[in-house]
């Protein structure tokens, strides 16, 4: 196989997986990344005495990390390491129900049992669709391309295609869920997981209901050395493998000869290649490397509504809170206006569901002594020019009464440090289009065919990988993407 000169625009998680698994077939790769560090979405920094995972906190599915150390011969342990965690979430409910999602799934029957009073057989005959779905999801919509006829003449997935009327994609995902729960905040707990890729429960389908399997059967994880380090460690397993990384290289061009991809421009100087792969936001690779050519531009798929955004308070605390654990949830008590307000009104629902995560919970040293590190994010709209900063203040006033009423303490005194994030602030940093943190949304059941193939239907030698192609964001399924990169490859 002749050795290719392969160009990846990006050292998102997606970037840098796909540069692996090129290095490993024998190809010379260099990644170019704007920004001066590797990880995009996925990078940390440091705020006073504390240290803060900037991006992603949920770890699932690590057997596709330890998998680029395996392809490449090595062992994973050597580089990667992290822990099962018993309690994947605590979930907090206004009516004052504590409820913890314990990985076991036994423990956990018992736990609803108890605070809910839900019968242990619903969640079972829930668990059992959700893995039902995945089985016939997975060969067909994530492992592999939709986009190549290959894909289609594997067995499994024909099998699965045959399949396909149990994939419930004609109702939402709440309709499924009130289906298959008495109790409303077993509903509500299991609506939430259309924000794992930034979609609507009230409007998404019911397809969607796989993404509980891959926490609740996987399992979730946290990385020894933080979020950070996964990103640290397959760098550093890229550059033993010969792949070069240019940082504070943002590309401004692809330059194409007769509908081929031959170039990168790269702060005026040009780069020739056999292999361009893009890892940049779809939006952004067309509408500012590929501007010159607006009638290759796929029009109905770069039209596509993109994912929900999010707003971080980064908030070093001098406190430690024994009631919380790393995954915390504090629900809305009306969680359908929270998503009108998200996906119709595209503002922010006076009383947001908050998600705090506290990687000091296990990583000590994330934050000074009797003190926590803080994620505090609530789900909004994506960007389209609101008014952030007054949206922001308000927020802000809300999720700080909200846990300090839940908490029975004035957090707001106990904040040393504050930093924050909100989506035009993604949007800049990572290039993410209207600072989604998913790329399109799954708000329909034809999102997965209408989002951007893995390859240019009409550039040849051009690649995409990471969230806002196929398959999806989030940490897994860039992974996926890189994988589907390398195998078009040879
Ligand atoms: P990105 O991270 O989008 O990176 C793209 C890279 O390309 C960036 O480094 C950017 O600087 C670079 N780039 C862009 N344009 C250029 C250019 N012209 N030239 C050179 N470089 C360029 N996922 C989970 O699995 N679990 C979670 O808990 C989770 N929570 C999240 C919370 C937040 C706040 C955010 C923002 C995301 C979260 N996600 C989560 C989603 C996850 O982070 C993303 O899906 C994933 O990291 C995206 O990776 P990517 O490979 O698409 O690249």
């Amino acid at each position: 196989m002749p050795v290719k000169n392969a160009l990846i625009i990006g050292a998102g998680i997606a970037g840098i997986a796909t540069a692996i698994r090129l290095a490993v077939k024998g190809h010379h790769v260099e990644v170019f990344e704007a920004n001066n560090y590797p990880g995009g979405k996925l990078s940390e920094f440091e705020q006073d005495d504390f240290r803060f995972d900037a991006g992603p906190s949920l770890f699932t599915m690590p057997q596709y990390v330890d998998e680029l150390f395996t392809l490449a011969g090595k062992n994973p342990v050597d580089f990667f390491n992290y822990q099962k965690l018993d309690v994947v979430c605590r979930y907090f409910y206004e009516d004052g129900t504590i409820l913890n999602a314990y990985a076991d799934q036994e423990q956990f029957a018992a736990e609803i049992n108890q605070q809910t009073g839900e019968p242990t057989a619903s969640l079972k005959k829930y668990l059992k669709n959700s893995a039902n779905i995945y089985s016939i999801t997975n060969h067909v919509f994530l492992e592999r391309s939709l986009h190549r006829l290959k894909a289609y003449l594997h067995g499994d997935t024909v099998h699965s295609v045959f399949k396909f009327p149990q994939i419930d994609a004609f109702r939402t995902m709440h309709k499924a869920n009130q289906g298959f729960f008495k109790d409303k905040r077993l509903t509500q707990f299991y609506d939430r997981y259309a924000t794992y890729n930034g979609s609507n429960p009230y409007t998404a389908p019911a397809t969607l209901n796989v993404i509980p399997h891959l926490e609740q059967h996987y399992g979730a994880y946290f990385p020894v050395g933080g979020m950070y380090s996964i990103v640290s460690s397959l760098v550093k397993l890229a550059e033993s493998l010969g792949v070069i990384f240019h940082y504070n290289a943002p590309v401004n061009e692809i330059i194409l000869e007769k509908k081929s991809a031959k170039a990168i421009k790269v702060n005026n100087k040009l780069i020739s290649a056999d292999i361009i792969v893009s890892n940049m936001d779809i939006w952004f690779t067309y509408h500012g490397l590929l501007k010159q050519y607006p009638h290759l531009f796929p029009k109905k798929i770069l039209r596509q509504e993109r994912s929900s955004s999010a707003l971080i308070f980064y908030w070093g605390i001098k406190k430690q809170f024994v009631q919380l654990n790393l995954h915390n949830i504090f629900f809305s008590a009306d969680y359908k206006a929270e998503f009108d307000h998200i996906w119709l009104q595209k503002d922010i629902y006076h009383d947001p569901t908050v998600y705090l995560n506290i990687s000091s919970k296990c990583k000590p040293d994330d934050a000074p002594k009797d003190c926590e590190n803080w994620f505090t994010m609530i789900n909004v709209p994506a960007n389209t020019g609101q008014d952030w900063d007054s949206l922001i203040n308000t927020a802000r006033q809300n999720i700080l009464t909200k846990l300090s009423r839940i908490l029975g303490q004035d957090i707001s005194g106990l904040i040393l440090s504050e930093n924050i994030l909100d989506p035009r602030g993604i949007e800049s940093q990572t290039s993410s289009y209207q600072g989604s943190l998913y790329g399109t949304s799954s708000n329909s059941q034809f999102a997965a065919f209408l989002r951007h193939a893995n390859r240019s239907p009409a550039i040849k030698n051009l690649y995409f990988c990471g969230g806002s192609v196929h398959p999806g964001g989030g940490i897994p399924l860039c992974l996926l993407s890189a994988k589907i990169v390398s195998d078009w490859i040879n």
